[in-house]
């Protein structure tokens, strides 16, 4: 079964690719770009529908994985949470996003608030639909540092380090990430998939 990946995000297709040793195909290569309506209300109902939605035009010879994530500030009571992707609107650019969290940090008097990223990866195949989960906790900051990652990785730093996402050395992040650990769950799964 051929494993393609449910996203349009060009940060999250890099990071798949980097962490993934067999080939992950993104969906755009086989079936062009469209826009996935995501109107779940959890991060693991939005990676359903996306890799349902590219399962159901491919068909029964392909493994679709998908990614929902996003970054949560309890000081915001959650926010942006499953909208971090849209917080500053809807078209808007990452970088959008990112200066509006840091206002928002620095509307509360805050130089420094904990934060964590949530990812949730839906894998869908003829076998069945599987969701597994991941996350990474740390601190954001109220000013952007370093041009690595993607999204909101400039003001992040991860429990125990000092630099930013967008600092950090490129390896760094996949072996501490939320995304790097969801994936570290949906391997076997994948692999069982695969080997039926
Ligand atoms: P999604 O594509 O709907 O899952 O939106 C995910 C959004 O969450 C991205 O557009 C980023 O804004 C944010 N996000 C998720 N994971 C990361 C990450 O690893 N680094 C930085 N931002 C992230």
């Amino acid at each position: 079964m051929k494993l393609v990946l449910a996203t349009g995000n060009k940060g999250k297709l890099r990071e798949f690719k980097q962490m993934c040793q067999d080939e992950v195909v993104p969906f755009s290569d086989l079936l062009g770009e469209f826009e996935i309506v995501e109107d779940g209300d959890t991060f693991a109902a939005n990676a359903l529908i996306k890799a349902r939605t590219i399962y159901e035009k491919l068909g029964e010879e392909y493994l679709v994985i998908s990614d929902d994530s996003g970054i949560s500030l309890p000081v915001l009571d959650g926010a942006p949470g499953i909208y971090s992707a849209r917080y500053a609107g809807v078209g808007v650019t990452d970088k959008d996003n990112l200066y509006k969290l840091i206002e928002a940090v620095k509307e509360k008097g805050l130089k420094s608030t904990p934060a964590y990223y949530t990812a949730a990866i839906a894998i869908v195949s003829k076998y069945g639909e599987y969701v597994v989960h991941g996350w990474m906790h740390g601190d954001v900051i109220d000013e952007p540092r370093g041009e690595k990652g993607f999204g909101y990785d400039p003001m992040f730093i991860p429990s125990g380090m000092e630099l930013t996402l967008g600092e950090l050395e490129d390896g760094v992040k996949s072996k501490i990430s939320h995304r790097g650990k969801a994936l570290e769950l949906a391997k076997p799964i994948i692999n069982m998939l695969r080997n039926k």
